[in-house]
C-alpha cells in the first residue's frame, strides 16, 4: 500500500469512522488524487460522495462540487460538518455577509469542499465568482447527479449543458461526474457534454441486495398500501402514484385513517411542498405520498420502503425511485402495484405532451414487460441494465415464492378466452367479468349474454380474483386490450393456440385479501440485520438522535445514520474508545456527540436489569 492509499483509509477511519472501502470507491479516489478526468457510475448509496471527499480532506487541498439542488447542498455540507471537514455551499440562498465569509474563507484556504450550484459556474455573471475561483486554485471539480447533462436521463437540467466550458475557466482542474443512472446513451452524453478527456470509467454493480423487490396486481390500492405501511409502523417510506389526484386522495384517505403521511406533488405551492419534504426529512412524518415529482435531493438514508401504487413510465425511473430505499444498505422493501391500465395511461400522457417518441413507447413496453414478467427481479433488473445476476437472489417475491401458481390454468384461460369469442370480441373487461361471473345487469340483459353457455362459468370468484386473471392474460399476449379509454378484448393468435389447442399456461394466483387483524404498533424487527441489536435502546438512541437534530436544525442522519445507531445499540460501548469502533463513528463526532449518546447507553444499562 502506497503512502496516499494509507492516508486515505486513515481520512476514512478518522474523519467518517469506516473500516472498509466500498466497492470501486478506491478507483474513483485513485481518479480524483491522480488528475485524471473520470465518470464513476454507482447505484444510489454506493457512496459516490465520500469518493471526492475523502481525496479533497486527505490531501487538504479544494475540491468544487456541482450540485443541483440547494437542499442536496445543505444535506452535504451540514453532514460534512458534522464531522469536522471544512465545507461550504456557495449559492442565492446565502445574504451578502453568508457570501463574505465563504469568500474569505476560501481566501485563508480554509475549506476543503465547496459546493455551487451550475448556472453560478457558467450563467450569466459567473465571471467574477471564476476569478475568484481561479485565484484559489481548487484542484478538481466533481460533478454530482451528472445525470442531469442528458437529455436521456429522467432530471435534464439545461444549466448542466455548459459545464463543458469549466475546465477552460478554471485552467488546471480535473473533472469528475458521478450518477447512478446505468444506460449506455446517458453516459456517453456525459462524457462528451463535460468534454472528459481519456477518462477513467468506473462502474460499479447495479444490483442493490438490501432491496426486496415485489410485485403485485393493483386490487384495492388503500389496503395494498396500507399493508405495506402496517409492515413498517414508525419507519420512513415513499408511495409515489401516477397523478396529482391520486397522491391528494390517497394521502387524505391515509391521513383519515391515523397514518402519519404527507402529499408532494407539483401542483402543491412551493411553501407546502417545501414544508412537506422537511417533515419527512427531519422525520417528523414518516410517509410521503407523491408524483415524481418528488425525490431528487432526498438524502434520507434509512427510508424502509417504496411503494409504486402505479407503474413508472420506464425500467430506468423504477430503478431510479426504488433506488431512494435502504440507502443506509439495510434491509427495504419495494412494492410495485400495477393494472395493465397503467400503461396505457402512461401513452396517453405522453402522447398528449409530444412525448410519445418511439424510444419512449419502448421503455414503457420494457416496464410493462419487467411488472408481467414472473423471473427472479433482482436478476430482471441487472439484465435490462446489462448486467450479469445468478438470479435466486431469496429477496424478491419470485424467489422468495411467494406467488402461487394456478392449478389447471390452461382450463381457467380457456373459459376466459373463449368468453371473450363468444361475446363478440367487442367488451371491455368489466363486461367480460360480468358474464363470466353470472351477473345480472342491465347490459347483460340487454345484449342476450345470459343466454351464452359462458355465462355463469365462473360463478362465484371475487371480481378482483378474476380481473386479476383477465390482466395476467393480457400481459402473457393472450389476449390484446386495444382501444383508447374503453379498451376492448380480443384474443391474439397465442391465444387461440390455448383455445383451440389447450397450449400450456400459468397464472398466478391473487395475493389473499388483507386480513382484518389490527396491525401493530411497533416495526418487525426479525431479520438478520437486527440480530443483536437491543432494540429498545436503539428506540431510545433515535428519540436522542431525533432531538439532536431538531435543536441543531440538521436532519437526523446528519447526526447518525440507522446503521450506527443500531450498532450502538447492538455494542453498547460505554467509554469513547469503544464507541469509536461503532459503524459511522469518526473522532469528530466521538467528541461532539459522544458523551451525550454514551450517558443514554449507560442510563439504559442501568435501568435495565435483563442487558
Ligand atoms: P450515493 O451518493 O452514491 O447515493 P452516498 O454518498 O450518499 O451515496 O453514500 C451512501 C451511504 O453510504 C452513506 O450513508 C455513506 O455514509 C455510506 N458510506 C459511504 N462510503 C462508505 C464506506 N466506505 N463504508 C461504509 N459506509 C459508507
Ligand atoms: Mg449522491
Amino acid at each position: 500500500m502506497n503512502e496516499r492509499d494509507a492516508r486515505l483509509g486513515g481520512v476514512l477511519r478518522r474523519i467518517w469512522g469506516f473500516e472498509t472501502f466500498k466497492s470501486h470507491q478506491r478507483e474513483a479516489m485513485s481518479a480524483v488524487l491522480e488528475g485524471r478526468d473520470s465518470l464513476v457510475v454507482l447505484p444510489t448509496g454506493g457512496g459516490k460522495s465520500l469518493c471526492y471527499q475523502a481525496p479533497a480532506v486527505a490531501e487538504g487541498t479544494l475540491g468544487v462540487v456541482v450540485s443541483p439542488l440547494i437542499s442536496l447542498m445543505k444535506d452535504q455540507v451540514d453532514a460534512l460538518t458534522a464531522n469536522g471537514v471544512p465545507a461550504a455551499y456557495y449559492n442565492s440562498s446565502l445574504d451578502a455577509a453568508g457570501r463574505r465569509e465563504v469568500i474569505r474563507r476560501l481566501q485563508a484556504g480554509e475549506i476543503r469542499l465547496l459546493y455551487v450550484s451550475p448556472e453560478r459556474l457558467t450563467g450569466d455573471g459567473s465571471g467574477r465568482f471564476l476569478d475568484l475561483l481561479r485565484s484559489v486554485g481548487p484542484r478538481f471539480v466533481a460533478v454530482d447527479e451528472a445525470h442531469c447533462i442528458s437529455h436521456w436521463g429522467h432530471d435534464f437540467r439545461p444549466e448542466y449543458r455548459r459545464l463543458g466550458t469549466l475546465r477552460e475557466a478554471l485552467g488546471d482542474v480535473s473533472l469528475h461526474a458521478f450518477t447512478a443512472t446505468a444506460t449506455p446513451r446517458v453516459r456517453n452524453d456525459i462524457v462528451s457534454q463535460l468534454g472528459l478527456i481519456d477518462p477513467a470509467v468506473v462502474v460499479g454493480s447495479f444490483d442493490r441486495p438490501n432491496l426486496t423487490y415485489r410485485v403485485r396486481r393493483r386490487t384495492n390500492l388503500l389496503s395494498q398500501v396500507r399493508r405495506v405501511l402496517d409492515a413498517h409502523p414508525g419507519e420512513g417510506g415513499i408511495v409515489y402514484c401516477l397523478a396529482r389526484r391520486d397522491v391528494d386522495s390517497l394521502a387524505a384517505r391515509l391521513a383519515d385513517l391515523g397514518y402519519s403521511v404527507a402529499p408532494y406533488h407539483a401542483g402543491l405551492s412551493d411553501e407546502e411542498r417545501k414544508r412537506n419534504q422537511d417533515a419527512f426529512v427531519n422525520e417528523r412524518v414518516d410517509v410521503v405520498i407523491a408524483t415524481v415529482a418528488f425525490g431528487m435531493g432526498i438524502d434520507r438514508s434509512n427510508v424502509r420502503f417504496v411503494v409504486h401504487a402505479a407503474a413508472p413510465r420506464s425500467v430506468e425511473h423504477y430503478q431510479q425511485e426504488t433506488g431512494r430505499a435502504g440507502r443506509d444498505g439495510l434491509p427495504a422493501e419495494c412494492v410495485l402495484l400495477y393494472s395493465p391500465a397503467d400503461f396505457a395511461i402512461w401513452q396517453s400522457i405522453l402522447e398528449g405532451s409530444g412525448e410519445a417518441s418511439p424510444e419512449a413507447l419502448e421503455l414503457l413496453r420494457h416496464m410493462r414487460r419487467y411488472a408481467a414478467q414472473v423471473t427472479c427481479r433482482h436478476r430482471a433488473l441487472a439484465e435490462y441494465f446489462g448486467q450479469e445476476h445468478p438470479g435466486d437472489c431469496g429477496a424478491c417475491d419470485v424467489c422468495l415464492e411467494e406467488l402461487e401458481p394456478v392449478e389447471d390454468a390452461t382450463v381457467l384461460a380457456q373459459k376466459i378466452l373463449s368468453c371473450v369469442v363468444r361475446t363478440g370480441q367487442r367488451w371491455g373487461a368489466g363486461h367480460v367479468v360480468d358474464v363470466l361471473r353470472g351477473a345480472d345487469t342491465e347490459r347483460v340483459r340487454r345484449t342476450g349474454h345470459d343466454q351464452l353457455s359462458t355465462y355463469g362459468l365462473l360463478e362465484g370468484m371475487p371480481v378482483a380474483e378474476l380481473r386479476g386473471y383477465l390482466d395476467q392474460l393480457v400481459d402473457l399476449g393472450l389476449l390484446a386490450q386495444e382501444g383508447g379509454r374503453y379498451p376492448v378484448l380480443s384474443v391474439t393468435p397465442a391465444g387461440w393456440e390455448i383455445l383451440r389447442n389447450g397450449a400450456a399456461c400459468t397464472l398466478w394466483r391473487q395475493p389473499p385479501p388483507p386480513t382484518k387483524k389490527k396491525a401493530s404498533k411497533r416495526p418487525r424487527r426479525d431479520d438478520a440485520s437486527w440480530e443483536g441489536v437491543d432494540t429498545e435502546l436503539f428506540d431510545r438512541l433515535r428519540a436522542l438522535r431525533h432531538e439532536i437534530a431538531a435543536q441543531r436544525g440538521v436532519p437526523p442522519y446528519v447526526i447518525f445514520h440507522d446503521r450506527s445507531l443500531r450498532d450502538m445499540a447492538r455494542l453498547k460501548p460505554v467509554t469513547p474508545a469503544a464507541l469509536l469502533d461503532v459503524y459511522g463513528v469518526g473522532e469528530r463526532k466521538a467528541a461532539s456527540l459522544g458523551p451525550r449518546f454514551l450517558a443514554a447507553i449507560a442510563e439504559h444499562l442501568a435501568t435495565s436489569p435483563h442487558t
